[in-house]
């Protein structure tokens, strides 16, 4: 396999790194991909101008530190500063639309290594066979716990009974042609949901697979709560589905009440009306749950629209490194 695709043009990749307080793993991760980059360069995958960029993602700890000097040692790192804090899709695409017009193809990868690098070089040959988007899919998540694994598994179920273009097991760990990046440019949402967007752009595509790794240090910036709000965000970017549900939600519940409301007239003529008092009492706290949940909803779109109609910048640059 890699002989066929040794022979067509090597190409120029760039891979960009998010990093958020990695001081303590950055150094060790450019290490590895430079190696990396290189045993794919004597193998022919990918050209000797290939380089590394790495977004600091508004850390508070000695990151930006790390990275200029990371810059100025192996002179192939090049480094965006973020201003703030703009999380981990905004980190990527600032990355992403930074250098695509200088490469050809543009990785993206955690910081702390817990992607397997060795699957680069298949997914290179993939370019090499004409494929536009790689996508990494975690086979085995042995290193997350049970309750990550668990939430994973029924937030993916869930993405792709209501939205059919998901890639299971597919976080962001994906090589991506310069070409698909510049279309990714054209989708101007502030509510970036690139794991589904990607798969939306179409394009020939191919999947690697790969074990997830532990982390090499420092810690998750998940937490669960974050994680819960990444996989709400990606529903509610991505599919209108829960509008619907709470539409034959109300329907059901329509027709229930149809159906209680001829029981109470009936039982207000024939009996003791009132009996009916817990039943009645259920039901308002019933309908007005439903209420409740459906109103919250209908606000989290709302509110997506208005974050949209804002237009706000995804993220801001505070500086590059010297020749970045
Ligand atoms: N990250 C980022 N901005 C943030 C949070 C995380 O750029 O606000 C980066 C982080 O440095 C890492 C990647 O996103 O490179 C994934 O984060 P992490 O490893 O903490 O997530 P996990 O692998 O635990 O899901
Ligand atoms: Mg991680």
């Amino acid at each position: 396999m890699i002989e066929s695709s040794a022979s067509s043009k090597a190409r120029k990749v760039c891979i960009v790194v998010p990093c958020y307080n990695e001081e303590g793993v950055i150094g060790h991760t450019v290490d590895v991909l430079i190696r990396e980059l290189e045993r794919m360069n004597s193998l022919g995958l990918v050209s000797a101008g290939s380089y590394i960029c790495c977004v600091d993602d508004g850390s508070r700890d000695g990151t930006w530190r790390e990275i200029l000097g990371l810059a100025e040692r192996t002179g192939r790192v090049q480094g965006i500063k973020l201003s703030a804090n703009f999380g981990h899709p905004n980190a990527l695409v600032a990355g992403l639309f930074s250098n695509h017009h200088n490469a050809d193809v543009l990785i993206t990868i955690d910081a702390d290594l817990q992607d397997d690098v060795s699957v680069l070089a298949r997914m290179m040959e993939y370019h090499g066979q004409g494929k536009l988007v790689v996508y990494g899919v975690r086979v085995e998540r042995k290193v997350d716990p049970l309750p990550k694994r668990i939430a994973a598994a029924m937030f993916y179920t869930m993405m792709s009974a209501m939205n059919g273009r998901t890639v299971r097991g597919h976080a962001d760990f994906r090589s991506a042609d310069a070409r698909v990046v510049s279309d990714l440019e054209r989708f101007g949402e502030v509510n970036l949901y690139l794991r589904g967007i990607f798969p939306l752009i179409g394009y020939p595509s191919a999947q690697v697979n790969y074990e997830r790794l532990e982390r090499h240090a420092g810690e998750s910036k998940y937490s669960y709560v974050k994680l819960m709000s990444l996989a709400w965000q990606g529903i509610t970017s991505f599919t209108t589905t829960p509008l619907r549900i709470v539409f034959y939600t109300g329907l059901v519940m329509f027709l229930i009440a149809g159906m209680i409301s001829l029981w109470v007239i009936w039982a207000a003529f024939n009996g003791d009306p009132i009996q009916g008092w817990s039943s009645l009492a259920l039901l308002l706290t019933t309908f007005s749950a439903i209420n409740m949940i459906s109103l919250g909803i209908m606000g989290e779109y709302i509110g997506k629209i208005y974050k949209e109609v804002k237009h706000r910048p995804r993220y801001i640059i505070e500086t590059t490194t010297p020749d970045g």
